[in-house]
């Protein structure tokens, strides 16, 4: 059980907060309270800054160990001693662009399992631009086009995101929660986080997500590759 309160699943919109040093090391920085998104499932980790006594550490990575989760400062940068009190910020730009992605992305999983009945099987995301693998046999003609035409209209319509926790059993009782072609849900997870693009697509997730699916802005298909048999990575932007 970490120590660290997660204010980033509290309050996705959340920049700036005050904390407590509780551990300080090679490891990295423990506070008592963060909103650093620690990386995990395709999402990478917050960048920001530890402002206390006059001066910063700035925050460039962050590892989750089983019982604690560590900031990772910038080389050189001053380490804060136990107790200290520090002002914690998030990097906004990398974060909102990394949010806008990830929702982005639920939604091309949500188009291509209704449209073409494909899950998913691996994906990674930078700010802006990601990618998809899916187990999808074929691809049908004009399928790039299709994908991304109809996940602009799906943008366009402005669904609610809407993230909850469920009880494990109760979370798998919903149809298709587990969206990708295995269950990623290690077994000790008594409760689960669901984001749900309200009805569209529901998924077991534990990554930061925009309020609604227009805040994701403009969806570019770049690229369908082929990369082996029922094996397909779909290349996607994020704009405005
Ligand atoms: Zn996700």
């Amino acid at each position: 059980m970490s120590r660290t309160h997660r204010l980033d699943l509290d309050d996705q919109t959340l920049r700036e907060w005050d904390a407590m040093v509780l551990a300080a090391g090679p490891d990295g920085i423990v506070l008592d309270r963060s909103a650093f998104y620690p990386g995990g499932g395709g999402q990478p980790p917050d960048h920001g800054v530890l402002l206390w006594g006059g001066v910063q550490t700035r925050i460039v990575d962050a590892r989750k160990s089983p019982d604690d989760m560590y900031l990772v400062p910038l080389d050189g940068d001053p380490l804060p001693v136990v107790g200290t009190t520090v002002r914690g910020a998030v990097e906004d730009e990398r974060r909102t662009s990394l949010m806008r992605t990830h929702s982005g992305l639920h939604v091309l999983c949500g188009v291509v399992f209704r449209d073409f009945g494909a899950l998913v099987t691996g994906g990674n995301m930078e700010p802006l631009t990601a990618r998809m693998d899916f187990n999808l046999e074929a691809v049908p003609p004009g399928f790039k086009e299709a994908v991304e035409d109809a996940c602009n209209a799906e943008l366009r319509l402005d669904r609610q995101i809407v993230v909850r926790t469920l009880p494990r059993a109760e979370a798998f009782e919903i149809p298709d929660i587990i969206r990708t072609a295995t269950n990623l849900v290690p077994e000790d997870v008594k409760d689960v986080r669901i984001v749900d693009i309200v009805g569209l697509d529901q998924q077991a997730d534990g990554g930061t997500h925009v309020a609604s699916t227009s805040q994701v802005g403009r969806i570019s298909v770049v690229k369908i590759e082929n990369k082996g048999k029922g094996f397909r990575r779909i290349r996607l932007a994020v704009g405005s």
